[in-house]
C-alpha cells in the first residue's frame, strides 16, 4: 500500500508513523510518502491530511495544484483520513474566506470553537467501529455545526460530531496520530470496501 501525507505544513511525521503502525497491524506492507508537490498524489492508494493550520495549508494545496489532484483521488474513490485543521480542509463551508476548502465532507465547520474554551484536552471517545473509547487529543479544534444527508457521525463530544465519514473520507476534529493508538486510521483504510488500488510508478 502507498500512504502519502500531505506534507505542505503540520504534523505530519506523526501521520507517517501512524498509518505504518495501522498497516502493520492489518499485516500489510506500506511506503509513505510525504507530499509537497504535485505529481505524487495519483500514485498513492491513501492520502492523510495531519493537522496544523488550515489557513496555510488550504492556500498551499492550491498554490502547488494538490488540491485538484486530492479531489480527483477522493473521486475514484480511495480513502482520505483528515484531522483537525485537515478537516477544515476537506469541508464544504469553514466560514472563513481565507481557508480554501475542498468541498469533499458536506459539513460546516467552526474554526477553533473548542480552543475557545479551552486550547487543548484529551477525552475519552466513543466511536463507532471501534469496541473501547478512543482517547482523543483536541487542540484548538474545530466544531462541526451542520452535516448534510450522506454524512455519517462517528462520534460526538459535547454534542457535537467530531468524528465522520462521507464515502471513502474520514474526518476528525481531534488527533489520532498524537496517540500510539491507530484504531482511527485502521478505521479509515482497512475498515470497509477493499481498497482501490494504483498502478504505482517506479
Ligand atoms: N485551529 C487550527 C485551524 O483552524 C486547527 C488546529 C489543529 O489542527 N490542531 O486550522
Amino acid at each position: 500500500m502507498h500512504a502519502g501525507v500531505i506534507a505542505v505544513q503540520g504534523d505530519v511525521s506523526e501521520h507517517a508513523d501512524a498509518i505504518e503502525r495501522a498497516a502493520s497491524a492489518h499485516g500489510v506492507d506500506c511506503t509513505v510518502t510525504t507530499i509537497r508537490t504535485a505529481g505524487v498524489v495519483p500514485n498513492c492508494d491513501v492520502l492523510l491530511l495531519p493537522g496544523g493550520e488550515s489557513t496555510t495549508i488550504s492556500r498551499l494545496l492550491a498554490d502547488e495544484g494538490i488540491d485538484a489532484e486530492i479531489r480527483d483521488h477522493v473521486e475514484r474513490g480511495k480513502p482520505v483520513l483528515a484531522t483537525c485543521a485537515g478537516l477544515i480542509v476537506v469541508s464544504c463551508d469553514a466560514k472563513d474566506d481565507r481557508v480554501r476548502t475542498l468541498d469533499l465532507l458536506d459539513v460546516s465547520v467552526d474554526r477553533n470553537a473548542f480552543g475557545r474554551q479551552k486550547d487543548s484536552f484529551e477525552a475519552p471517545l466513543d466511536i463507532t467501529g471501534l469496541d473501547e473509547p478512543f482517547p482523543a487529543v483536541f487542540i484548538r479544534a474545530p466544531a462541526i455545526d451542520a452535516v448534510g444527508d450522506d454524512v455519517t457521525v462517528l462520534a460526538e463530544w459535547d454534542d457535537n460530531p467530531v468524528a465522520v465519514r462521507q464515502g471513502s473520507v474520514v474526518a476528525t476534529a481531534f488527533h489520532p496520530e498524537l496517540t500510539l493508538d491507530s484504531r482511527l486510521h485502521e478505521l479509515a483504510f482497512f475498515a470497509g470496501q477493499p481498497l482501490v488500488t494504483t498502478e504505482h510508478a517506479q
